[in-house]
């Protein structure tokens, strides 16, 4: 900070000591005040507040501590008003508007938030107005604060077309009507109190510029606005702006926003960013003089153009003629002007306009000069006019008279001549035509007239054509007539045709069925011949043996029974018992077959459990398999259960069985495996006995053959057993068939429907 002595022109200077006692507490100074007892209040950046007492120069000062809620509320002060003795009000940034008491050394404060509090705790600027309330410029727009009532009237910028044209407010001033006006960062507004609400002021409406860093009113009632393009007076009486820049003698063009200062004798101050302006405002005076406007120079194609030479359009110099001519090859020119005001020349401004081209006057600045390209021939009027520093303004100026000649083919004589040559050549070519079109007239009318013998030549010759063709056309339709009743004749025998062909079909179809029922008699008869055959061929093969055997001994018994040891007895009682059970054996095997053959069994399939019905038959063949020593095995996953004909199934099982027994040596192996195979159950039944050459398994399972073999133990056959087991296998869906190797072993497969899947 420095204190200025204006008698001496002197400057103290206030710097930040740091460790020494008596130094202020920083350098960023942002307000200034003083009190009614000769003491200065300053405040800054983070610096809190200083109190300088001019007369002992003591300086004492105010921070804020965390610890004391009394203290300053914030070190950021940007503006201290001194109200009284009692009451200093200081705006900090960041921490509101605090009101202290210097004698209790009490600072309160007052924040955002919640009902009837300030606008934002971000304070700029403090003004108190003739009713004594005190408005706060604030980042987040104005509070009244009614200090009697401790009430916040606020205002914000929104979109409202009376609010606020900026929420940040620098500055705020009362005119001597009692008007408050406030300057924002963008634009300055005028408040109406009667409908709370602000009218604005901006660049456009004559501002040099819309931040409103600094605000006074002088002693006239006129504003005096620091903004960061200079310093306009507004004079709200006309509504006029008069700007001021650096040529006016400013520090600078750009202002600091706060810092302005109104001295008790009316001295103006404004700090910027090169330092002070201070001035009385009613010293600085307009300047009325209107200044002369001459013409200075003249350029064609932007080269300066040479007087009085030989085709110079220039007879004398530009500020001394009345009127230049051009050809129009001439017509991009340059005219240059100034106006003869050497009070801060630079700030001349200058309008122009050709008469008879521009509609509106060219605004040109301070910028002297004009220029025109391709202006088409004619007459003009060039005419400028200027003001001076201050905005006054020449009307009359100066203006020059251009014409601009046309190129030859735009001349009236030339453009005559050419009128005429296409008027005659028009005629020219209308007569030539008319001349054209009577030839072609009277070549037509004789082209017409040969056309039309050729004509009527023909129309005799086509009706010559016509009577002919008429004799043709009877005998056609005489012709057509008799071939219509032949197509009737044939339509008929057609018809017959096609009756006689469909009996034709029915008799063959009728034919075709009965050939049908012929052949399925006919399969069947010969199954039932060759059940026949196999019949005769089993009583004469497989009974004769036997009842030989019965009739032999029987009768050795009958006749010799008294000779007979008891030893023997029994064994001819053996010997017959085994051949009758042979034969009863076979005589059973034999009726089932033939029942089977002759479809007198039932077919009653049901749910049978596949486990149960092996074991069952293992235990009936239990004693036949350890007289051979034959070891048994069983393997199943689980149980399985399948949908067959119990009776039949039990027949294949117990069959197979009894083979493999029969087929196997002492102390042989046996094993039955059943295995789940998707919807169907597969049993094996496998052995370690004699096996079956392959050419003896083609003969297996065939009613046409005949096969059988005695078993290891000398046991009988009937060769039927195989044939049976297929027969029902396959009557209950399923499949059977066989894998031998001979001395090692034969396996036994059939497969079952599941019960689930048929169920
Ligand atoms: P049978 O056993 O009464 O002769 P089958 O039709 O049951 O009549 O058998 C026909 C023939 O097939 C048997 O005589 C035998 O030669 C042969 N055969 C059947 N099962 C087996 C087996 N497990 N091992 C070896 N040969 C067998």
């Amino acid at each position: 900070m420095d204190m200025y002595n204006p008698d001496k022109g002197l400057f103290k200077h206030y710097v930040f000591e740091p460790g020494k006692p008596n130094s202020i507490n920083g350098n960023t100074v942002l307000c200034i005040t003083e009190d009614g007892q000769g003491k200065i209040w300053i405040g800054g950046y983070l610096q809190g507040i200083n109190i300088i007492d001019k007369k002992t120069g003591i300086i004492s000062g105010y921070k804020h501590d965390d610890k004391d809620i009394f203290s300053l509320s914030n070190d950021d002060v940007r503006d201290i008003m001194v109200e009284d003795s009692n009451t200093v009000w200081i705006a900090t940034n960041g921490g509101g508007l605090n009101k202290f008491n210097p004698e209790t050394g009490k600072f309160l404060h007052y924040l955002e938030g919640g009902e009837n509090s300030i606008a934002g705790n971000w304070c700029l600027k403090l003004f108190e107005d003739r009713n004594g309330s005190i408005w706060i410029g604030t980042y987040s727009g104005l509070s009244i604060f009614d200090t009697e009532n401790t009430s916040f009237l606020n205002f914000e910028k929104n979109t409202s077309p009376g609010s606020l044209c900026n929420g940040w407010i620098y500055s705020v001033a009362e005119d001597k009507t009692g008007n408050m006006w406030i300057g924002t960062a963008n634009g300055l507004n005028y408040f109406d109190w009667d409908k709370r609400e602000f009218s604005k002021f901006l660049s456009s409406d004559g501002l040099p510029n819309d931040v409103i860093n600094g605000l006074l009113i002088d002693n006239e009632n006129n504003l005096w606005l620091s903004t960061n393009k200079g310093i306009s007076k507004y004079n709200p009486d006309s509504n006029s702006f008069k700007n001021y820049n650096e040529s006016d003698g400013l520090q600078g063009n750009q202002f600091i926003h706060g810092s302005y200062f109104k001295g008790k004798d009316g001295k103006m101050f404004f700090g910027g960013i090169n330092g002070l302006n201070m001035f009385y405002p009613d010293s600085i005076l307009n300047n009325t003089f209107l200044p002369p406007v001459y013409l200075t120079d003249f350029l064609i194609y932007y080269k300066e153009v040479p007087i009085g030479t030989k085709n110079s359009p220039l007879k004398k110099s530009i500020t001394e003629s009345k009127k230049i001519t051009l050809t129009h090859e001439q017509s991009v020119f340059t005219i240059k002007y100034a106006a003869l005001n050497y009070t801060n020349p630079g700030k001349n401004q200058y309008k122009y306009k050709l008469i008879g081209f521009d509609k509106e006057w060219n605004i040109m600045g301070s910028r002297r000069e004009a220029t025109y390209t391709n202006l088409n021939p004619g007459t003009y009027t060039f005419k400028v006019i200027a003001s001076n520093n201050d905005g006054y303004w020449n009307n009359n100026g100066t203006s020059i008279l251009i014409e601009i000649l046309p190129p030859w083919y735009k001349t009236i004589a030339f453009r005559t001549l050419i009128v005429l040559i296409i008027f005659s050549l028009i005629v020219g070519l209308y007569f030539f035509r008319i001349s054209k079109l009577q030839q072609q007239k009277v070549q037509l009318e004789n082209i017409v007239a040969e056309r039309t013998c050729e004509i009527q030549e023909k129309n005799s010759m086509l009706l010559q054509q016509a009577d002919e063709l008429s004799e043709i056309n009877t005998l056609l339709e005489e012709n057509q007539q008799r071939i219509k009743q032949q197509a009737e004749g044939l339509a008929e025998a057609n018809r017959l045709l096609e009756q006689r062909q469909q009996y034709i079909q029915e008799q063959t179809e009728e034919l075709m069925a009965q050939k049908d029922e012929l052949e399925t008699v006919n399969d069947y008869l010969a199954e039932l011949n060759s059940t026949k055959d196999k019949c005769f061929s089993i009583i004469a093969h497989d009974l004769k043996n036997p009842f030989n055997t019965i009739l032999g001994f029987s009768e050795l018994l009958s006749q010799n029974f008294v000779n007979l040891t008891e030893e023997k007895k029994q064994q001819f009682a053996d010997i017959i018992f085994k051949a009758s059970k042979n034969v009863f054996d076979l005589l059973e095997n034999l009726l089932l077959w033939v029942r089977s053959q002759t479809n007198r069994i039932k077919f009653e399939p049901e749910i049978v459990e596949l486990n149960h019905m092996v074991r069952e038959n293992l235990t009936l063949l239990q004693e036949t398999s350890h007289q051979k020593k034959i070891k048994v095995i069983f393997a199943h996953e689980k149980k399985f259960k399948v949908f067959c004909d119990r009776n039949m199934i039990n027949i294949v099982i117990r069959n197979l069985l009894t083979n493999a027994i029969k087929f196997t040596s002492q102390e042989g192996t046996i094993r039955v495996e059943i295995q789940d195979e998707g919807d169907l159950v597969h049993t094996m039944i496998s052995d370690t006995g004699i096996g079956i050459a392959p050419d003896e398994i083609e003969k297996l399972f065939r009613v046409d053959i005949h096969f059988t073999r005695e078993g290891t133990g000398g046991e009988a056959g009937t060769g039927l057993g195989l044939i049976l087991c297929k027969e029902y296998i396959v009557k209950n869906n399923g499949k059977i068939w066989v894998e031998s190797e001979v001395g090692k072993g034969s396996t036994f497969h059939f497969t079952l429907p599941k019960s689930d899947k048929t169920s």
